[in-house]
Protein backbone atom coordinates (compact mmCIF):
# COMPACT_ATOMS: atom_id res chain seq x y z
CA UNK A 1 0.00 0.00 0.00
CA UNK A 2 1.25 3.42 -0.80
CA UNK A 3 3.12 5.44 2.15
CA UNK A 4 1.23 7.50 4.15
CA UNK A 5 2.75 11.22 4.87
CA UNK A 6 1.07 14.56 6.46
CA UNK A 7 2.74 16.65 3.46
CA UNK A 8 4.25 15.95 -0.09
CA UNK A 9 6.06 18.49 -1.13
CA UNK A 10 6.31 18.28 -5.11
CA UNK A 11 9.98 20.26 -6.15
CA UNK A 12 12.94 20.78 -4.55
CA UNK A 13 13.95 24.09 -6.09
CA UNK A 14 14.43 27.14 -3.33
CA UNK A 15 10.77 27.76 -2.79
CA UNK A 16 10.17 24.18 -1.99
CA UNK A 17 12.68 23.67 -0.15
CA UNK A 18 12.01 26.81 2.21
CA UNK A 19 8.30 25.43 2.48
CA UNK A 20 9.82 22.04 4.03
CA UNK A 21 11.99 23.86 6.22
CA UNK A 22 9.20 25.71 8.23
CA UNK A 23 7.18 23.15 7.94
CA UNK A 24 9.70 20.85 10.09
CA UNK A 25 10.75 23.45 12.29
CA UNK A 26 6.93 23.81 13.49
CA UNK A 27 7.04 19.90 14.21
CA UNK A 28 5.67 18.10 10.57
CA UNK A 29 8.62 15.89 10.35
CA UNK A 30 6.68 13.22 8.21
CA UNK A 31 6.89 14.93 4.84
CA UNK A 32 8.37 13.77 1.22
CA UNK A 33 10.06 15.68 -1.00
CA UNK A 34 9.39 14.94 -4.71
CA UNK A 35 11.91 16.35 -7.20
CA UNK A 36 11.62 15.29 -11.13
CA UNK A 37 15.09 16.00 -11.59
CA UNK A 38 17.97 14.23 -10.42
CA UNK A 39 19.52 16.90 -7.81
CA UNK A 40 17.98 19.96 -5.97
CA UNK A 41 18.32 23.56 -6.77
CA UNK A 42 15.46 23.90 -9.52
CA UNK A 43 16.26 27.07 -11.40
CA UNK A 44 19.56 27.68 -9.12
CA UNK A 45 21.58 25.58 -10.93
CA UNK A 46 25.94 25.86 -11.74
CA UNK A 47 27.31 23.72 -14.42
CA UNK A 48 31.73 23.21 -14.82
CA UNK A 49 32.53 25.29 -17.87
CA UNK A 50 35.66 27.01 -18.84
CA UNK A 51 37.77 25.66 -15.88
CA UNK A 52 34.80 27.52 -13.17
CA UNK A 53 31.62 27.43 -12.05
CA UNK A 54 29.12 29.38 -14.93
CA UNK A 55 25.62 29.93 -13.19
CA UNK A 56 22.77 28.60 -15.72
CA UNK A 57 19.15 29.58 -13.62
CA UNK A 58 19.88 32.67 -11.09
CA UNK A 59 23.41 34.47 -11.18
CA UNK A 60 22.54 37.39 -8.95
CA UNK A 61 21.71 38.25 -5.69
CA UNK A 62 19.16 41.45 -6.18
CA UNK A 63 18.19 44.09 -3.87
CA UNK A 64 21.02 44.83 -1.35
CA UNK A 65 21.82 47.90 1.01
CA UNK A 66 18.08 49.02 1.24
CA UNK A 67 16.24 49.84 4.68
CA UNK A 68 15.66 45.21 4.79
CA UNK A 69 17.83 42.80 4.76
CA UNK A 70 17.48 40.93 1.97
CA UNK A 71 17.01 37.25 3.26
CA UNK A 72 18.66 35.27 0.20
CA UNK A 73 21.64 38.06 0.92
CA UNK A 74 21.60 36.96 4.56
CA UNK A 75 22.13 32.89 3.72
CA UNK A 76 24.60 34.20 1.19
CA UNK A 77 26.80 35.71 4.30
CA UNK A 78 25.84 33.16 6.48
CA UNK A 79 27.63 30.36 4.49
CA UNK A 80 30.05 32.79 3.83
CA UNK A 81 29.17 32.81 -0.68
CA UNK A 82 31.43 34.30 -2.58
CA UNK A 83 29.77 37.13 -4.43
CA UNK A 84 30.80 40.45 -6.28
CA UNK A 85 29.26 43.63 -6.86
CA UNK A 86 28.22 44.44 -10.44
CA UNK A 87 26.47 47.64 -11.72
CA UNK A 88 25.23 47.05 -15.36
CA UNK A 89 23.87 50.77 -15.17
CA UNK A 90 27.23 51.58 -17.32
CA UNK A 91 26.37 49.19 -20.00
CA UNK A 92 24.34 51.63 -21.80
CA UNK A 93 27.64 53.89 -22.60
CA UNK A 94 29.22 51.03 -24.04
CA UNK A 95 26.70 50.40 -27.29
CA UNK A 96 28.38 49.28 -30.04
CA UNK A 97 27.34 49.48 -33.85
CA UNK A 98 28.18 46.59 -36.16
CA UNK A 99 31.20 48.30 -37.66
CA UNK A 100 32.65 48.28 -33.99
CA UNK A 101 31.99 51.71 -33.45
CA UNK A 102 31.01 52.61 -29.77
CA UNK A 103 27.92 55.41 -29.98
CA UNK A 104 28.74 58.63 -28.35
CA UNK A 105 27.65 58.86 -25.16
CA UNK A 106 25.51 61.80 -25.33
CA UNK A 107 23.67 59.96 -28.05
CA UNK A 108 23.21 56.66 -26.13
CA UNK A 109 22.12 58.97 -22.65
CA UNK A 110 19.93 60.46 -25.41
CA UNK A 111 18.49 57.41 -26.41
CA UNK A 112 18.34 55.91 -22.84
CA UNK A 113 16.18 58.90 -21.76
CA UNK A 114 13.75 58.79 -24.78
CA UNK A 115 13.01 54.98 -23.97
CA UNK A 116 12.51 55.28 -20.59
CA UNK A 117 10.21 58.54 -21.28
CA UNK A 118 8.22 56.46 -23.38
CA UNK A 119 8.51 53.06 -21.10
CA UNK A 120 6.09 55.74 -18.58
CA UNK A 121 4.10 56.68 -21.32
CA UNK A 122 3.16 53.23 -21.69
CA UNK A 123 2.69 52.69 -18.16
CA UNK A 124 0.24 55.81 -17.98
CA UNK A 125 -2.03 54.87 -21.10
CA UNK A 126 -2.02 51.16 -19.23
CA UNK A 127 -3.02 52.84 -16.31
CA UNK A 128 -5.42 54.68 -18.14
CA UNK A 129 -7.19 52.28 -19.96
CA UNK A 130 -7.66 50.05 -16.28
CA UNK A 131 -9.36 53.09 -15.20
CA UNK A 132 -11.53 53.22 -17.98
CA UNK A 133 -12.28 49.49 -17.85
CA UNK A 134 -12.63 49.82 -14.13
CA UNK A 135 -15.24 52.52 -14.23
CA UNK A 136 -17.05 50.89 -17.67
CA UNK A 137 -16.81 54.07 -20.14
CA UNK A 138 -16.40 53.69 -23.62
CA UNK A 139 -14.42 56.24 -24.45
CA UNK A 140 -11.69 56.40 -27.44
CA UNK A 141 -8.62 55.37 -25.12
CA UNK A 142 -6.12 56.54 -28.07
CA UNK A 143 -7.20 60.36 -26.71
CA UNK A 144 -5.74 59.48 -23.36
CA UNK A 145 -2.43 59.65 -24.23
CA UNK A 146 -0.12 59.87 -27.33
CA UNK A 147 1.23 56.66 -28.65
CA UNK A 148 4.51 56.59 -27.38
CA UNK A 149 7.03 56.10 -30.60
CA UNK A 150 8.28 52.52 -30.65
CA UNK A 151 11.95 52.06 -31.07
CA UNK A 152 13.37 51.62 -34.88
CA UNK A 153 16.99 52.39 -35.39
CA UNK A 154 19.51 49.49 -33.68
CA UNK A 155 20.23 51.83 -30.68
CA UNK A 156 16.69 52.02 -29.95
CA UNK A 157 16.04 48.87 -30.33
CA UNK A 158 18.87 47.75 -28.34
CA UNK A 159 17.87 50.34 -24.95
CA UNK A 160 14.56 49.08 -25.87
CA UNK A 161 15.64 45.19 -25.01
CA UNK A 162 18.01 46.52 -21.81
CA UNK A 163 15.03 48.36 -20.13
CA UNK A 164 12.05 45.78 -20.89
CA UNK A 165 13.87 42.26 -21.36
CA UNK A 166 16.90 42.60 -18.76
CA UNK A 167 16.14 45.71 -16.48
CA UNK A 168 12.03 45.61 -16.53
CA UNK A 169 12.14 49.07 -16.67
CA UNK A 170 8.30 49.00 -17.53
CA UNK A 171 7.54 47.26 -13.21
CA UNK A 172 8.05 50.80 -11.36
CA UNK A 173 8.66 50.72 -8.14
CA UNK A 174 10.20 47.51 -8.38
CA UNK A 175 9.69 45.91 -4.89
CA UNK A 176 12.47 44.39 -4.81
CA UNK A 177 14.90 47.49 -5.06
CA UNK A 178 12.52 49.55 -2.57
CA UNK A 179 12.47 46.90 -0.16
CA UNK A 180 16.05 45.62 -0.22
CA UNK A 181 18.09 48.56 -1.61
CA UNK A 182 18.86 48.66 -5.38
CA UNK A 183 22.46 46.79 -5.62
CA UNK A 184 23.27 43.33 -7.08
CA UNK A 185 25.68 41.25 -6.17
CA UNK A 186 26.93 38.12 -8.61
CA UNK A 187 27.79 34.95 -6.88
CA UNK A 188 31.24 33.77 -8.36
CA UNK A 189 31.49 30.19 -6.13
CA UNK A 190 33.14 27.57 -7.50
CA UNK A 191 30.11 25.88 -4.86
CA UNK A 192 27.65 27.87 -6.91
CA UNK A 193 24.31 29.85 -5.81
CA UNK A 194 22.88 26.14 -5.19
CA UNK A 195 25.19 25.88 -2.08
CA UNK A 196 22.82 28.14 -0.04
CA UNK A 197 19.74 25.58 -1.10
CA UNK A 198 22.07 22.71 0.12
CA UNK A 199 22.57 24.78 3.40
CA UNK A 200 19.41 25.12 3.90
CA UNK A 201 18.16 21.20 3.16
CA UNK A 202 21.23 20.66 6.12
CA UNK A 203 19.23 22.13 8.87
CA UNK A 204 16.16 19.69 8.45
CA UNK A 205 18.00 16.54 6.23
CA UNK A 206 20.38 14.55 7.38
CA UNK A 207 23.23 15.03 5.01
CA UNK A 208 27.03 13.31 4.85
CA UNK A 209 30.18 15.11 3.20
CA UNK A 210 28.18 17.33 1.06
CA UNK A 211 25.55 14.70 0.32
CA UNK A 212 21.53 14.49 1.43
CA UNK A 213 21.39 11.05 2.23
CA UNK A 214 17.50 11.49 4.10
CA UNK A 215 15.23 9.67 2.43
CA UNK A 216 12.77 12.28 2.50
CA UNK A 217 14.37 13.86 -0.67
CA UNK A 218 13.04 11.31 -3.28
CA UNK A 219 14.91 12.37 -6.49
CA UNK A 220 13.92 11.34 -9.90
CA UNK A 221 10.49 11.21 -9.40
CA UNK A 222 8.55 12.62 -11.42
CA UNK A 223 4.79 13.65 -10.64
CA UNK A 224 2.29 13.04 -13.77
CA UNK A 225 -0.84 12.96 -11.73
CA UNK A 226 -2.73 14.47 -8.67
CA UNK A 227 -5.26 12.87 -7.04
CA UNK A 228 -7.77 14.66 -4.66
CA UNK A 229 -10.76 13.54 -2.32
CA UNK A 230 -12.05 14.97 0.76
CA UNK A 231 -9.48 13.40 3.28
CA UNK A 232 -6.19 13.29 1.01
CA UNK A 233 -4.38 13.17 -2.00
CA UNK A 234 -2.70 10.96 -3.86
CA UNK A 235 0.33 11.34 -6.41
CA UNK A 236 1.50 9.75 -8.48
CA UNK A 237 4.78 9.66 -10.19
CA UNK A 238 5.73 8.69 -13.87
CA UNK A 239 7.78 5.08 -12.60
CA UNK A 240 4.65 3.67 -11.29
CA UNK A 241 4.70 4.89 -7.33
CA UNK A 242 1.79 6.32 -5.74
CA UNK A 243 2.23 8.50 -2.73
CA UNK A 244 -0.52 9.90 -0.12
CA UNK A 245 -0.71 12.59 2.06
CA UNK A 246 -3.11 15.07 4.03
CA UNK A 247 -1.63 17.88 1.83
CA UNK A 248 0.05 18.78 -1.23
CA UNK A 249 2.52 21.63 -1.32
CA UNK A 250 2.73 21.83 -5.12
CA UNK A 251 5.98 24.43 -6.22
CA UNK A 252 6.47 23.69 -10.20
CA UNK A 253 7.00 26.74 -11.98
CA UNK A 254 4.50 28.46 -13.93
CA UNK A 255 5.61 27.20 -17.15
CA UNK A 256 5.08 23.45 -16.03
CA UNK A 257 1.16 24.31 -14.73
CA UNK A 258 0.55 25.71 -17.85
CA UNK A 259 1.68 22.08 -19.59
CA UNK A 260 0.31 18.79 -19.72
CA UNK A 261 2.89 17.26 -17.31
CA UNK A 262 0.65 17.21 -14.21
CA UNK A 263 -2.91 16.39 -14.33
CA UNK A 264 -5.56 16.84 -12.38
CA UNK A 265 -8.29 14.79 -10.86
CA UNK A 266 -10.73 16.36 -10.49
CA UNK A 267 -9.51 19.01 -12.60
CA UNK A 268 -8.42 22.45 -11.25
CA UNK A 269 -11.52 25.11 -10.70
CA UNK A 270 -12.02 27.14 -13.97
CA UNK A 271 -10.85 30.45 -11.98
CA UNK A 272 -7.84 28.59 -10.80
CA UNK A 273 -6.99 27.55 -14.57
CA UNK A 274 -7.83 31.06 -15.76
CA UNK A 275 -4.95 32.61 -13.22
CA UNK A 276 -2.38 30.40 -14.66
CA UNK A 277 -2.53 30.53 -18.39
CA UNK A 278 -2.82 34.25 -17.59
CA UNK A 279 0.43 34.82 -16.51
CA UNK A 280 3.20 35.03 -19.08
CA UNK A 281 6.17 32.94 -18.78
CA UNK A 282 9.57 34.74 -19.44
CA UNK A 283 12.45 33.15 -21.43
CA UNK A 284 15.85 34.22 -20.44
CA UNK A 285 19.23 32.56 -21.76
CA UNK A 286 22.72 32.99 -20.75
CA UNK A 287 24.82 31.94 -23.57
CA UNK A 288 28.75 31.39 -22.03
CA UNK A 289 31.52 31.13 -24.32
CA UNK A 290 35.21 30.29 -23.54
CA UNK A 291 37.92 31.92 -25.25
CA UNK A 292 41.86 30.77 -25.41
CA UNK A 293 42.50 35.12 -24.55
CA UNK A 294 41.01 38.44 -23.82
CA UNK A 295 40.01 40.67 -26.57
CA UNK A 296 37.33 42.46 -24.99
CA UNK A 297 38.28 45.64 -22.73
CA UNK A 298 38.22 44.86 -19.07
CA UNK A 299 38.66 48.29 -17.11
CA UNK A 300 36.38 50.22 -15.18
CA UNK A 301 32.93 50.23 -16.12
CA UNK A 302 33.25 47.79 -19.10
CA UNK A 303 31.91 44.65 -17.68
CA UNK A 304 28.99 45.15 -19.61
CA UNK A 305 28.11 46.00 -23.54
CA UNK A 306 25.93 45.85 -25.79
CA UNK A 307 25.55 44.96 -29.46
CA UNK A 308 22.90 47.32 -31.62
CA UNK A 309 21.36 45.08 -34.46
CA UNK A 310 18.53 45.63 -36.23
CA UNK A 311 16.95 42.51 -34.97
CA UNK A 312 15.92 43.44 -31.53
CA UNK A 313 17.52 41.00 -29.13
CA UNK A 314 20.10 39.36 -31.17
CA UNK A 315 23.40 38.95 -29.05
CA UNK A 316 22.42 42.73 -27.63
CA UNK A 317 23.42 42.34 -24.14
CA UNK A 318 27.12 41.06 -23.03
CA UNK A 319 29.34 40.78 -19.92
CA UNK A 320 32.26 39.48 -19.45
CA UNK A 321 33.09 37.27 -16.12
CA UNK A 322 36.76 38.79 -15.36
CA UNK A 323 35.10 40.46 -12.23
CA UNK A 324 33.58 36.91 -11.24
CA UNK A 325 36.72 35.10 -12.33
CA UNK A 326 40.05 36.78 -13.15
CA UNK A 327 41.70 34.94 -16.01
CA UNK A 328 38.46 32.33 -17.50
CA UNK A 329 38.85 34.29 -20.63
CA UNK A 330 34.87 33.84 -20.48
CA UNK A 331 31.58 36.00 -22.13
CA UNK A 332 27.74 35.51 -21.64
CA UNK A 333 25.67 36.59 -23.58
CA UNK A 334 21.83 37.02 -22.99
CA UNK A 335 19.26 36.44 -25.10
CA UNK A 336 15.43 36.17 -23.96
CA UNK A 337 12.02 35.02 -25.14
CA UNK A 338 11.22 34.30 -28.93
CA UNK A 339 15.54 34.26 -29.62
CA UNK A 340 15.81 32.16 -26.24
CA UNK A 341 13.47 29.76 -28.66
CA UNK A 342 15.37 29.78 -31.48
CA UNK A 343 18.95 29.21 -30.18
CA UNK A 344 17.01 26.58 -28.26
CA UNK A 345 15.99 24.99 -31.34
CA UNK A 346 19.40 25.10 -33.73
CA UNK A 347 22.81 22.81 -33.08
CA UNK A 348 24.96 24.54 -30.41
CA UNK A 349 27.81 25.16 -33.25
CA UNK A 350 24.97 27.60 -35.43
CA UNK A 351 24.80 29.32 -32.32
CA UNK A 352 28.36 29.38 -32.23
CA UNK A 353 29.20 30.78 -35.39
CA UNK A 354 26.00 33.50 -34.67
CA UNK A 355 27.86 34.42 -31.69
CA UNK A 356 31.18 34.39 -33.33
CA UNK A 357 29.63 36.38 -36.20
CA UNK A 358 28.79 39.30 -34.03
CA UNK A 359 31.66 39.41 -31.59
CA UNK A 360 34.02 40.05 -35.22
CA UNK A 361 31.34 42.93 -35.79
CA UNK A 362 32.48 44.38 -32.43
CA UNK A 363 36.06 43.62 -31.92
CA UNK A 364 36.97 42.84 -36.50
CA UNK A 365 38.00 39.92 -38.03
CA UNK A 366 41.05 38.70 -35.91
CA UNK A 367 39.84 37.86 -32.52
CA UNK A 368 40.34 33.91 -31.89
CA UNK A 369 37.37 31.46 -32.20
CA UNK A 370 35.42 30.20 -28.71
CA UNK A 371 36.75 27.07 -27.85
CA UNK A 372 33.77 25.97 -26.08
CA UNK A 373 30.00 26.95 -25.81
CA UNK A 374 27.26 26.41 -22.91
CA UNK A 375 23.72 27.13 -23.92
CA UNK A 376 21.39 26.14 -20.95
CA UNK A 377 17.60 25.00 -22.62
CA UNK A 378 15.26 26.15 -20.16
CA UNK A 379 11.93 26.54 -22.52
CA UNK A 380 12.58 23.19 -23.64
CA UNK A 381 13.15 21.46 -20.59
CA UNK A 382 9.93 20.14 -19.32
CA UNK A 383 10.28 20.43 -15.84
CA UNK A 384 11.27 24.58 -16.11
CA UNK A 385 9.59 25.44 -19.60
CA UNK A 386 10.96 28.80 -19.21
CA UNK A 387 12.79 30.42 -16.75
CA UNK A 388 10.42 33.06 -14.52
CA UNK A 389 7.14 34.52 -13.99
CA UNK A 390 6.18 37.54 -15.99
CA UNK A 391 2.97 38.98 -14.62
CA UNK A 392 0.91 41.08 -16.94
CA UNK A 393 2.39 45.27 -16.36
CA UNK A 394 -0.49 46.85 -14.13
CA UNK A 395 -2.01 43.02 -13.14
CA UNK A 396 -4.93 42.74 -10.98
CA UNK A 397 -4.22 41.96 -7.85
CA UNK A 398 -6.66 38.85 -7.85
CA UNK A 399 -4.91 37.13 -10.06
CA UNK A 400 -1.74 36.93 -7.82
CA UNK A 401 -4.40 35.79 -5.26
CA UNK A 402 -6.04 33.37 -7.58
CA UNK A 403 -2.14 31.73 -8.56
CA UNK A 404 -1.23 31.45 -5.03
CA UNK A 405 -4.71 30.09 -3.62
CA UNK A 406 -4.96 26.30 -2.47
CA UNK A 407 -7.17 24.08 -4.21
CA UNK A 408 -8.98 22.17 -1.33
CA UNK A 409 -5.56 20.48 -0.14
CA UNK A 410 -3.06 21.20 -2.92
CA UNK A 411 -1.10 24.20 -1.47
CA UNK A 412 0.22 26.71 -3.87
CA UNK A 413 4.04 28.32 -4.06
CA UNK A 414 7.35 29.10 -6.31
CA UNK A 415 8.79 32.51 -7.39
CA UNK A 416 5.28 33.00 -9.04
CA UNK A 417 3.41 33.09 -5.84
CA UNK A 418 5.42 36.06 -4.56
CA UNK A 419 3.24 39.31 -4.98
CA UNK A 420 6.00 41.50 -4.58
CA UNK A 421 9.00 39.14 -5.71
CA UNK A 422 8.47 37.05 -8.21
CA UNK A 423 10.96 36.27 -10.82
CA UNK A 424 13.62 36.11 -8.35
CA UNK A 425 15.16 33.63 -5.85
CA UNK A 426 14.08 35.87 -2.58
CA UNK A 427 10.92 35.54 -3.97
CA UNK A 428 10.99 31.84 -4.26
CA UNK A 429 12.41 31.25 -0.98
CA UNK A 430 9.86 33.95 0.89
CA UNK A 431 7.11 32.07 -1.17
CA UNK A 432 8.32 28.70 0.54
CA UNK A 433 8.11 30.19 3.73
CA UNK A 434 4.46 31.61 2.72
CA UNK A 435 2.94 28.82 1.98
CA UNK A 436 4.95 27.14 4.10
CA UNK A 437 3.15 28.79 7.33
CA UNK A 438 -0.44 28.64 5.27
CA UNK A 439 -0.08 25.23 5.69
CA UNK A 440 0.99 25.29 9.31
CA UNK A 441 -2.56 27.22 10.09
CA UNK A 442 -4.16 25.14 8.16
CA UNK A 443 -3.63 22.02 9.53
CA UNK A 444 -4.04 23.65 13.33
CA UNK A 445 -7.52 23.89 11.76
CA UNK A 446 -8.25 21.12 11.02
CA UNK A 447 -6.94 19.51 14.22
CA UNK A 448 -8.95 21.52 16.16
CA UNK A 449 -12.06 21.04 14.65
CA UNK A 450 -11.40 17.21 14.43
CA UNK A 451 -11.33 17.44 18.06
CA UNK A 452 -14.49 19.46 18.57
CA UNK A 453 -16.00 17.32 16.60
CA UNK A 454 -14.48 14.20 18.48
CA UNK A 455 -15.71 16.30 21.68
CA UNK A 456 -19.39 16.02 20.39
CA UNK A 457 -19.21 12.10 19.34
P1 LIG B 1 12.19 25.98 -9.25
O1 LIG B 1 13.56 26.33 -8.92
O2 LIG B 1 11.83 25.78 -10.66
O3 LIG B 1 11.81 24.67 -8.43
C1 LIG B 1 10.74 23.83 -8.81
C2 LIG B 1 11.23 22.39 -8.81
O4 LIG B 1 10.13 21.56 -9.16
C3 LIG B 1 12.33 22.11 -9.84
O5 LIG B 1 13.43 21.53 -9.19
C4 LIG B 1 11.67 21.13 -10.82
O6 LIG B 1 12.57 20.16 -11.31
C5 LIG B 1 10.61 20.50 -9.95
N1 LIG B 1 9.46 19.96 -10.71
C6 LIG B 1 8.82 20.52 -11.76
N2 LIG B 1 7.83 19.71 -12.19
C7 LIG B 1 7.86 18.62 -11.39
C8 LIG B 1 7.09 17.41 -11.34
N3 LIG B 1 6.10 17.18 -12.20
N4 LIG B 1 7.39 16.48 -10.39
C9 LIG B 1 8.39 16.70 -9.50
N5 LIG B 1 9.14 17.83 -9.51
C10 LIG B 1 8.88 18.77 -10.44
N6 LIG B 1 16.58 35.17 -9.70
C11 LIG B 1 17.36 36.05 -9.02
O7 LIG B 1 17.07 36.35 -7.86
N7 LIG B 1 18.49 36.59 -9.60
C12 LIG B 1 18.86 36.26 -10.85
O8 LIG B 1 19.91 36.73 -11.33
C13 LIG B 1 18.06 35.38 -11.60
N8 LIG B 1 18.39 35.05 -12.86
C14 LIG B 1 17.76 34.01 -13.48
C15 LIG B 1 18.24 33.55 -14.69
C16 LIG B 1 17.69 32.43 -15.30
C17 LIG B 1 18.26 31.94 -16.60
C18 LIG B 1 16.61 31.76 -14.66
C19 LIG B 1 16.04 30.51 -15.27
C20 LIG B 1 16.09 32.24 -13.46
C21 LIG B 1 16.65 33.37 -12.86
N9 LIG B 1 16.19 33.86 -11.64
C22 LIG B 1 16.91 34.81 -10.97
C23 LIG B 1 14.94 33.36 -11.05
C24 LIG B 1 15.15 32.31 -9.95
O9 LIG B 1 16.06 31.35 -10.39
C25 LIG B 1 13.79 31.66 -9.66
O10 LIG B 1 12.84 32.66 -9.33
C26 LIG B 1 13.82 30.67 -8.49
O11 LIG B 1 14.97 29.87 -8.49
C27 LIG B 1 12.57 29.79 -8.58
O12 LIG B 1 12.49 28.88 -7.52
P2 LIG B 1 11.20 27.98 -7.37
O13 LIG B 1 11.37 27.12 -6.18
O14 LIG B 1 9.99 28.81 -7.46
O15 LIG B 1 11.15 27.07 -8.70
Amino acid sequence: SPSRYSVIIIGAGVSGLSAAKVLTENGLEDLVILEASDRIGGRVRKEDFGGVSVELGAGWIAGVGGKESNPVWELANQSGLRTCFSDYSNARYNIYDRSGKIFPSGLAADSYKKAVDSAIQQLRKEEAIKELEVRGGGCDVSRVTEPPSSPKTPIELAIDFILHDFEMAEVEPISTYVDFGEQEYLVADERGYEYLLYKMAEDFLFTSEGNILDSRLKLNKVVRELQQSRNGVKVLTEDGCVYEANYVVLSASIGVLQSDLISFRPPLPRWKMEAIETCDVMVYTKIFLKFPYKFWPCGPEKEFFIYAHERRGYYTFWQHMENAFPGSNILVVTLTNGESKRVEGQSDEETLKEAMGVLRDMFGPNIPNATDILVPRWWNNRFQRGSYSNYPIISNPLLFQNIKAPVGRIFFTGEHTSERFNGYVHGGYLAGIDTGKALIEEIRKERKSDQSSNNLL
